[in-house]
């Protein structure tokens, strides 16, 4: 019996997209897949540093699933304040967890409560 006839190992590996050899294949790398806002889970706190300066900060979401610089700009705007990123971390100054809350859940992003 032969097991593998029939089977994959039978021809060489094939592009899924353009039926060609894989040596021969000419189609641009797959966009990397981002998890959808609504998918993901976000933390929100308010920390205080130094000075007694309060800072709002946005945990547990991945750089490879969003453009957080984009985002930290629409939670800056929606805030009025200023903020960095930090690793993959967003910081606003001041404390708005509430407004950082619901501007993430209006992004469509699940927000821990
Ligand atoms: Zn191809």
């Amino acid at each position: 019996m032969g097991l593998l006839s029939g089977t994959i190992f039978d021809r060489p590996p094939h592009c899924e997209r353009c039926e060609k050899p894989e040596t021969e294949c000419k189609c641009p790398p797959l966009e990397p897949v981002r998890r959808a806002p609504g998918k993901q889970m976000a933390r929100v706190g308010v920390e205080k540093r130094k000075h007694g300066r309060m800072m709002t900060v946005v945990r547990d979401l991945s750089p490879a699933d969003n453009d957080l610089a984009d985002l930290l700009t629409k939670l800056k705007n929606a805030c009025g304040a200023g903020g960095t990123l930090v690793d993959s971390n967003l910081e606003i100054q001041g404390a708005h967890a509430d407004r950082v809350r619901s501007e993430l859940q209006k992004l469509g992003y699940k927000v821990k409560p």
